[in-house]
């Protein structure tokens, strides 16, 4: 699973370089599609429950799940996100990043990012042995709400290995006498959804694509990580030292 990992985080961060203004959604999914048949790795999200695409590219309202298409064109000022899933050696990886394009960064949209990346590491740094898995929840859920941003409660974080979603799910809310105790070599992907406004996100007419309600913008940063006994490990990333 820490191969998968690195091998995940290499293809989202090409993937990633390639989001600019006047990329499909879709030329992002077929660059990130060549990129995982280089690897010998399958996309992870294709056919999952009927989803059409092969990963996840949720523009601006869009939170998750968001299909790739050939005419959905990135502009300026686009806030993107990719969510990325392989599956390789029979196992899982997970992996989800939010970028915005352009060079003046609105400090709306930086709060909002950096919120969602600190909330993310807010709850790695939960992941260990003997604590609840509400402990993950509730350092989430602190970190967004003290930055009076909300969490989108509609989706979690969950267990990965042999299938792409196990137990136990992950939420962003919640609190510490909540869930299962945590233990070594539990792997979870944990994958906090922020968004400056109302929480609340309806379902496109795709049947997949998650907006907010009033169309405000929302952030997703996800890895998967692992309950070691030398503490939380980062297996999406390129850099696995330590
Ligand atoms: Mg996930």
């Amino acid at each position: 699973m820490q191969e998968n990992g690195r091998i995940l985080s290499v293809i989202l961060t090409k993937v990633k370089h390639q989001a600019k203004p006047g990329v499909s959604t879709m030329d992002l999914a077929d660059y990130a599609l060549e990129l995982m048949e280089h690897e010998k790795c399958q996309p992870a999200f294709f056919g999952y429950r009927g989803f059409p695409g092969t990963i996840c590219v949720s523009v601006n309202e869009e939170t998750v799940h968001g299909i790739p298409r050939k005419n959905r064109l990135l502009q300026a000022g686009d806030l993107v996100k990719i969510d990325i899933g392989i599956k390789k050696y029979g196992f899982y990886a997970d992996m989800a990043e939010t970028v915005y394009l352009g060079n003046e960064m609105p400090a709306e949209i930086e709060k909002l990012i950096q919120t969602t990346k600190e909330a993310l590491r807010a709850g790695i740094c939960s992941a260990i042995a003997g604590n609840t898995l509400g402990k993950i929840s509730q350092s989430i859920q602190n970190a967004v709400e003290h930055r009076g941003l909300s969490v989108v409660r509609r989706f979690v974080g969950h267990g990965i290995g042999r299938s792409l979603h196990e137990k136990p799910p992950v939420p962003n809310f919640g609190s510490e006498d909540q869930g299962p105790q945590l233990e070594n070599g539990m792997v979870l992907a944990i994958e906090p959804i922020a968004t400056n406004g109302d929480p609340d996100v309806i379902i496109k007419d795709d049947g997949w694509t998650a907006v907010t309600r009033n169309g405000q913008l929302s952030a997703h940063f996800e890895h998967m990580v692992a309950v070691t006994k030398s503490g939380p490990k980062i297996l999406t990333s390129t850099c696995q030292a330590g």
